[in-house]
């Protein structure tokens, strides 16, 4: 059986791995010249966004012999709005790293590889498929399954980030709801270590976004960092994408071609996490592949929590300031802040996403009818 995957990214060599723990060696053809060959960033993964799944490292590994190292665990989580501020506390989940760096997942990932990869791979889909039985499209965005007629695309973001020199508290990264710098969009700050984090804004690409510049953007948001974090933050590397694309494939498999991670849609347009996700659907596809388990049903939950994430985006989107600076406030309550802390950590499996979606649906439908 010959399997081509094109991407050695998160989803296409966690697909690798699972495939040849049952005897199949897959063919990986990656564009760069080596795995993770991209600006470094700090990435995490929140377990209140993988319900009902507990502990999404710990489950990676005992499920599907995957390993992988983060940095820290996260146990408090600090959110800002324009004019409030408040903590979750709680075992809210985990930092990593991606690209460039040695220990990044992807290069975590590529040490659990044995099967060949082809870098500098100029190979195109139609090429592959005459010489392989099984392609898996694992090229990390939503491009080729649009080419291929099968993604539809809902919104894309403009981001921009930086590596800032200052001093953090590991386990504790940061987010910004503020429409008044960033207009319907978000801005986090994730710690590398106690001396390095990534600090960056993202923000949908709508006609009034794009009339903005982005350098008097991310400069008011910088300085309100610097500020709210009481020092002044060193730059020392910087990144940005433009129309990063969120959307989700219309069939996960179509003949013998696999669409994983972003070219699935692992990518929630809510708050922009798809790293779980995209290990989901590359171990998924492998099984798929050894007949193990079909595509199409286990890939199920996650076309549904694409949408209640597109839910969350276009909720979050109709708020104003003033209703993120109540809801942020509200945090602070002590006994709502007791309950979220519960519900964010490691000690309930409750689904909020789920459970709070035909509450934003309401309100987004409310709100869309006095438009
Ligand atoms: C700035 C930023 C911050 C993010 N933060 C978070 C976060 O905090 N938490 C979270 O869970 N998710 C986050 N995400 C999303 C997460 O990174 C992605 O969902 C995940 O990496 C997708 O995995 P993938 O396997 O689809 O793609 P990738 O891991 O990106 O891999 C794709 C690979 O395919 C290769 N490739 C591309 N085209 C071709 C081709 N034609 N032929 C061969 N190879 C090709 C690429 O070079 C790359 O190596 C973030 C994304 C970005 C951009």
């Amino acid at each position: 059986m010959k399997v081509a995957i094109m991407g050695a990214g998160i989803s296409g060599l966690s697909c690798a791995i699972t495939l040849e723990r049952y005897g199949i060696m897959p063919t990986i053809f990656e564009k760069r010249n080596r795995v993770g060959d991209r600006f470094i960033n700090a990435e995490a993964m929140f377990e209140i966004l993988n319900r009902p799944i507990k502990d999404c490292i710990p489950y990676i590994k005992e499920k599907f012999s995957i390993d992988l190292q983060p940095i820290k665990e996260v146990n408090k989580l600090t959110i800002h709005s324009k004019n409030e501020k408040s903590n979750i506390i709680g075992k809210i989940g985990y930092t990593n790293i991606r690209g460039r760096h040695e220990n990044s997942f992807e290069n975590q990932l590529k040490k659990q590889v044995k099967s060949n990869i082809i870098f500098n791979s100029k190979y195109e889909y139609e090429e592959l498929c005459k010489e392989f039985d099984y392609i898996v499209i694992a090229t990390g965005g939503g491009e080729y399954a649009t080419h291929l007629g099968n993604y539809r695309c809902d919104l894309t973001c403009t981001i921009r980030g930086a590596t800032v020199v200052g001093n953090f508290i590991t386990d504790n990264p940061h987010v910004w709801f503020n429409y008044n710098i960033i207009p319907k969009g978000y801005a986090w700050l994730i710690p590398f270590s106690d001396k390095e984090a990534n600090l960056v804004i993202a923000y949908p690409d709508y006609p009034n976004n794009i009339k903005l510049d982005i350098n008097d953007m991310w400069e008011a948001f910088y300085n309100l960092a610097c500020s709210e974090l009481k020092q002044s933050l060193k730059i020392t590397d910087r990144f940005e994408i433009a129309r990063y694309m969120m959307g989700i494939c219309i069939r996960p498999k179509i003949d013998n071609t696999y669409f994983i991670g972003n070219c699935f849609g692992t990518i929630s347009p809510g708050l922009g996490f798809g790293q779980f996700a995209s290990v989901l659907t590359g171990v998924y596809c492998a099984y798929d592949i050894l007949g193990r388990a079909k595509y199409e049903i286990l890939t199920k939950p996650l076309f549904k929590n694409y949408y209640n994430s597109l839910i969350l985006r276009r909720f979050l989107e109709g708020l104003d300031d003033y209703e993120i600076d109540k809801l942020v406030r509200n945090l602070n309550n002590k006994l709502i802040n007791k309950f979220v802390s519960k519900i964010c950590g490691n000690n309930m499996r409750i689904d909020i996403l789920k459970l709070s979606t035909p509450y934003m649906k309401l309100i987004n439908r409310i709100k869309e009818s006095k438009k």
